[in-house]
């Protein structure tokens, strides 16, 4: 029930990405045999299968090692390319750590960022970025949902208005492309960061969106063999690349019955939980959230030991992605959440092989624990 963290691979991913370990084991990159051919043409099915799922054209999908490194490349490659143009960069206080850092890390080489305070629901009202731009604005970067709490942003009105002042929009959309309807026409978007883990696809590939249009510039951060229209110099992950592009395939195709599926589930969970405890917190909106998030911070418990006391079901206390951090989350922080109640929250995140069978019998679980460590509690 950490689906946010990570997902099994499908089978029917791993069933494409087999023959490209040691059959079909040629380098993409070259094109002189044949074993190079049928890996550049598997790259090639993929990239448009990857680029269908957020309405984009082959040519525009960019294909990386990890989400992070798509967002450092969007981030700094955008900055580095437009500084002339500016150097003022808006993006929220609740951004995932690669957004944070690659912002922090640009802000000590002389850009200015502004990280947007969050509601107490987690959403970024419009108007506060409209607000933060000044004219030396040359990036935003929010994102499409958030992997705690879930919030799903409007990045369609965020991203028309910045269409229309000519500031470029980078969209962190790991959480939710594959979950949730999300396309690069209506989101204005000019990057968009995707990762092929986070939606039943192999750990150790992603993809960057990059527009094809002069407005988009991009300085690569990693210089080499030119592939990646030389903004992603290495060699290609082709099982990888493979598997990533059947993930969005199958994601695509079954979106609209998993994410009610998924629905079912959630409210099942939460209904299940809060009929049966007081003092139960929902961080994050009820409306406009990730099909299968749940974040819950239960009064009066210490997050820690309740977390320990779970150790049937696999869930999370807050960022999987801040690892071995203590801290209370920092995106329930930035939306206000009190510390102890931040502290004592529990994320989960439903996911394709969830069954209604588990969604009891975690309810049962957290009911039958909170209650028992409540009577022992000091609060
Ligand atoms: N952005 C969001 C919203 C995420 O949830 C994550 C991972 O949890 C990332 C970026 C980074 O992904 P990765 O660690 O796979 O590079």
């Amino acid at each position: 029930m950490d689906n946010h963290a990570t997902t099994r691979v499908d089978e029917r991913v791993l069933a494409v990405m087999l023959p490209y370990f040691c059959e079909h084991y040629g380098n993409s990159s070259l094109t002189m045999h044949r074993y190079a051919r049928r890996a550049e043409s598997a790259v090639d099915g993929a990239r448009l299968q990857v680029a269908k799922i957020i309405g984009a054209t082959k040519d525009e999908i960019f294909f990386t090692g990890t989400a992070t490194e798509s967002i450092n490349l969007a981030i700094k490659g955008a900055a580095f390319a437009n500084k002339n143009h500016g150097e003022h960069i808006i993006t929220s206080m609740a951004e995932h750590k690669a957004v944070l850092n690659s912002c922090q890390s640009l802000e000590k080489q002389g850009f200015k960022v502004t990280y947007l305070k969050p509601e107490s629901d987690g959403r970024i009202l419009p108007e506060k970025v409209f607000t933060a731009i000044t004219d030396r604005t040359i990036l935003v970067t929010l994102m499409l949902a958030n992997n705690e709490n879930g919030v799903i942003h409007d990045v369609k009105t965020i991203g028309k208005e910045l269409s229309k002042r000519k500031i470029l929009f980078h969209i962190d959309a790991v959480q939710g492309v594959g979950k949730i309807p999300f396309d690069v026409t209506s989101s204005h978007s000019d990057y968009v960061s995707l990762s092929a883990h986070k939606m039943y696809g192999p750990k150790g590939v992603a993809a960057l969106f990059i527009r094809k249009n002069p407005n988009t510039l991009m300085e690569p951060l990693t210089d080499g063999g030119g592939q990646e229209q030389g903004i992603r110099s290495g060699t290609h992950n082709v099982s990888g690349i493979v598997g990533f592009g059947e993930a969005c395939r199958i994601a695509q195709e079954e979106m609209p019955e998993e994410s009610q599926r998924l629905l079912n589930l959630r409210e099942s969970l939460h209904q299940k939980i809060i009929s049966q405890l007081d003092g139960v917190f929902l961080n994050g909106p009820l409306e406009n959230r990730l099909p299968g998030n749940l974040n819950m911070s239960f009064a009066e418990i210490e997050g820690d030991v309740l977390l320990a006391s779970l150790i049937e079901i696999a869930v999370s206390s807050g960022s999987a992605c801040s690892a071995g951090n203590q801290n209370s989350s920092h995106v329930l922080r930035a939306q206000g959440v009190p510390d102890d109640l931040a502290k004592a929250a529990i994320r989960f995140g439903l996911g394709r092989y969830n069954t209604q069978e588990e969604v009891d019998f975690a309810a049962q679980l957290v009911i039958r624990h909170v209650k028992r460590l409540r009577q022992f509690s000091a609060f």
